[in-house]
């Protein structure tokens, strides 16, 4: 086992982990791996196993996925570990100063070490949720579950973020009527900035989604078993259904009762350690301080494990920082994207792309001040390695040569 640090003297013995979603199931894994031999304890308040969410939105929802295959690990995985997980459990509260997790069972859990992996909630819309209209959320398997022995009819998804789209994608493949309101002029404006945007557009136009931009909703109302959802534009909706998918607010009320730092998610420094030296966080719900992108929160499925995994690291007394770039993926009907950077606040200001818009098969890098801040490919999946490579590097006129293939363009500091 790794030496303890200074500031964390004693061996830790017991290790209670709070979420028992992605960051919290994989934390668990580098603790046996790393000779740890204490008790490890994950208290999720859902009554799954610790499960991946982003089936949940795609091939669960598509039914191509088998309801099974969600699953982190199997119950026997977390026995054999000799993992003690407490499925249907919430944590109540945190008490720093005696080193105790309460639970909503009314027992209190000590720790040398806790993980705090709560994750994130949808962000409400109160005008839905007051109106007494069928309104749905997309977080959890049992969100998923509802949402798919509905899916038919005429939906209406707020929002053409990442969830929004891909629970479009899945809806139109279910043969739902499907509509999209968003209030930016184009879907996933933010991340793929105009000059990308609209080949988002096209493709889930191409398959009916009626998709209405730079477009907010006034009004939703619901009476004698109609729904009327009015637009900024003047127009009028009648859905079935709302998804509501405006994004997503990190689950830190635990932490800030407890006294921790938070600010718009739990705050850790560079090895994800917090304020307390004996807590952790990881995964949606932590704010880091990443040595290259400053406060960043990132609440994708890669950053959640690749998190868990780090954090339990630190646990045990590594102190290395978490260097990672943010990586995401998508799948909507036949589009695969994978996406890798951050451009931050600062942004990008050129853009260079590879391939072709028509068929959708592309790279893209975008570049501030001549360096490659954040690289996506749509269906050239043996781009993603060269994305890699680049982000971070300056660019070169080779680079930017797009008659030649971005796999055959030679890194600045590599040989040949
Ligand atoms: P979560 O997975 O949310 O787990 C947190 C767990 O903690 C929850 O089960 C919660 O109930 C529990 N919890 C909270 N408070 C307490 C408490 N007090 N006591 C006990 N338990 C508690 N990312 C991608 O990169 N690509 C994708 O395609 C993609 N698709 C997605 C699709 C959907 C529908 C969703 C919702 C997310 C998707 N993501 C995707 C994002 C990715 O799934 C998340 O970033 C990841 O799940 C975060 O993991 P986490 O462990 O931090 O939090």
């Amino acid at each position: 086992m790794t030496a303890p640090t200074d500031s964390t003297p004693e061996a830790p013995q017991r290790v209670v982990i709070v979420g028992g979603g992605l960051a919290g199931a994989h934390a668990a894994e580098p603790l046996r791996e790393q000779g740890f031999d204490g008790r490890v304890t994950i208290v999720g308040a859902e009554p799954h196993l610790p499960y991946e969410r982003p089936p949940l939105s795609k091939g669960l929802l598509l039914g191509s996925d088998e309801p099974d295959s969600v699953f982190v690990h199997d119950q026997q995985w977390y026995d054999d570990q000799r993992v003690t997980l407490r499925t249907g459990t919430r944590a109540t509260a945190i008490h720093l100063d005696a080193r105790e997790v309460a639970l909503d069972d009314g027992t209190r859990l000590p720790y040398d070490r806790l993980l705090l992996a709560t994750g994130a909630q949808p962000r409400h819309l109160p005008m839905a949720d007051e109106s007494g209209a069928d309104i749905a959320y997309l977080r959890t398997l049992d969100d998923s579950r509802a949402l798919l022995a509905g899916l038919s009819g005429s939906l209406l998804v707020i929002g053409a973020g990442w969830i929004g789209l891909e629970v479009a994608s899945a809806a139109r493949q279910a043969g739902a009527e499907v509509t999209v309101v968003e209030s930016a002029p184009a879907p996933l404006s933010a991340v793929l900035g105009p000059e990308l945007a609209d080949v988002v557009a096209s493709l889930h136009r191409e398959h009916g989604v009626d998709l209405r931009t730079s477009t907010g909703v006034e009004s939703i109302e619901h009476a004698d078993g109609r729904t009327v959802v009015r637009l900024s534009d003047g127009a009028e909706l009648h859905p079935d259904r709302i998804l509501v998918a405006i994004g997503a607010v990190p689950d830190d009320a635990l932490a800030a009762a407890a006294g921790l730092a938070t600010d718009k998610g739990v705050l850790v420094n560079a090895g994800l350690r917090t304020s307390d030296p004996h807590v952790w966080a990881a995964g949606d719900v932590a704010q880091h301080d990443h040595p290259t992108h400053g406060r960043i929160r990132v609440e994708h499925w890669d950053t959640a494990i690749q998190h868990g995994k780090h954090a339990a690291r630190g646990m045990l007394g590594d102190e290395a920082p978490y260097t990672q770039e943010p990586y995401f993926f998508t799948d909507q009907y036949d589009l695969g994207m994978e996406y890798v950077g951050n451009p931050g606040p600062d942004g990008y200001d050129e853009v260079v792309v590879r391939g072709d818009r028509e068929s959708r098969v592309l790279t893209a890098l975008w570049l501030r001040r001549g360096t490659v801040v954040a690289g996506m490919h749509l269906n050239d999946w043996d781009a993603i390695d060269p994305i890699r490579a680049w982000v971070g590097h300056e660019a070169t006129a080779e680079l930017r040569d797009t008659s030649v293939a971005l796999g055959d363009v030679p890194l600045p500091d590599s040989e040949g």
